[in-house]
């Protein structure tokens, strides 16, 4: 069998077309850092997802840095999360000086819920950081009271969500600190970058010059006066008109992406119950899927099988609390270890047809013929 060239790689940016002459575009006009064009992205960010304001920033590793820091989460303090996340989440957390307090996921679902979250509250808790693994919303509804009396702040890792939804209404909508990715391979790209959707005006505010190196005028400005004001501890995580300009074009084209995503999740899910593998369930009807995740006990045979084949299998993700750099918040999580042993997440991106999901469902039964 000849392989689409689509099934050999297991994710990668899709464009439309139009990106290429924004991004030309804003590389005329000169103005490459922060500018109008990354404005007019937040403002579009906050219309499509129904809120009063949005933030940009580099990445969603800065995005996550920069919550945590407005949430004031630092030396001494634990932050709830699960270990099944990309390694970035936990960078984030040891990059304010703070504590991750490692959770067990749903083998289910690969995300946290409110029982997992509410055993791990000690007294120095002080956010819990859900990660809406493969898009699915997280929800903890049934721990809210405890963590609103307590005053715990929930700051979302949403970089696979972009674009799902809550039984309340978009993710970011919900009123929490919500983080996105908008790097090479998320539901929407600009190349790098990432947002925050903030909780209120002055938590706007304060992203806005935590983003810009703690400086408190605007770009506009800086250019009528001779001096600024550094008025606060801050990092470098603006978003450039060239990136927001990408972004610009993967908004209004975000529909038809949402949709190519759902159905070629729809695909995989039918023909994997077909063969007898289980699926990470993302709440398809809400969720725009970041990936397609399997479960299988011979997981790193198969895994070898399809990758000679030249099938672009991964991983999402190894777990954290078993990687070094944070062995010292290492906790037994037999769940998460189980799953890191046993997921798989076969090839998944908007280029991809429904005939080139029932390929990789058969060549993955095929696998599993030759181990069992
Ligand atoms: C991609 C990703 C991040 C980091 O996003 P960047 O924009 O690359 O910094 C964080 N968390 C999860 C779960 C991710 O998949």
């Amino acid at each position: 069998m000849t392989l689409s060239a689509e099934i050999t790689r297991n994710a990668r940016p899709y464009l439309h077309g139009p990106e290429f002459e924004a991004a030309a575009e804003a590389m005329r006009v000169g103005q490459y850092g922060h500018s109008e064009t990354t404005e007019r992205f937040e403002a579009e960010l906050a219309r499509y997802l129904g809120v009063p304001d949005v933030v940009a920033v580099a990445s969603c590793t800065a995005a996550l840095h920069l919550s945590l820091l407005v949430a004031d989460v630092g030396p001494g303090d634990e932050v709830v999360v699960p270990s099944q996340t990309f390694c970035a989440t936990i960078q984030a957390i040891i990059s304010v000086g703070a504590s991750p307090r490692f959770v067990e996921v749903s083998p289910r679902t690969s995300c946290v819920d409110g029982r997992a979250v509410g055993d791990a509250l000690t007294p120095a808790t002080r956010a819990v950081l859900p990660v809406l693994y493969g898009g699915r919303a997280v929800d903890l509804s049934a721990i809210r009271p405890v963590l609103q009396e307590r005053r715990i702040t929930v700051i979302e890792d949403a970089a696979h969500a972009f674009g799902s939804r809550t039984g309340d209404g978009p993710v970011g909508a919900t009123g929490d600190l919500t983080c996105f990715s908008f790097g090479p391979i998320k539901n929407l790209t600009c190349v790098e970058g990432g947002a925050v959707v903030p909780r209120n005006p002055d938590e706007a505010d304060a992203l806005r010059e935590l983003r810009t190196l703690g400086i408190t005028q605007s770009q506009a400005e800086r250019i009528r006066t001779t001096t600024y004001d550094v008025a606060r501890h801050g990092l470098r995580a603006t978003l450039s008109a060239v990136h927001a300009a990408v972004g610009i074009v993967q908004l209004q084209q975000f529909p038809a992406v949402a949709w190519r995503r759902q159905e070629l999740w729809r695909a995989y899910a039918a023909g994997l119950a077909r063969i007898g593998v289980d699926v990470v369930d993302v709440d398809i009807d809400r969720t725009v899927p970041f990936n397609c995740v399997v479960r299988i006990p011979q997981r790193d045979q198969v895994h070898a099988i399809l990758t000679s084949m030249g099938v672009g299998a991964g991983v999402h993700y190894p777990p954290n609390h078993l990687q070094p750099a944070f062995a010292p918040w290492r906790r037994s999580l037999p769940a998460t270890e189980q799953l890191g042993r046993e997921i798989l997440s076969l090839p998944f991106h908007p280029a991809m047809t429904t005939t080139d999901a029932a390929d990789v469902v058969s060549l993955l039964d095929g696998a599993l013929e030759e181990v069992r």
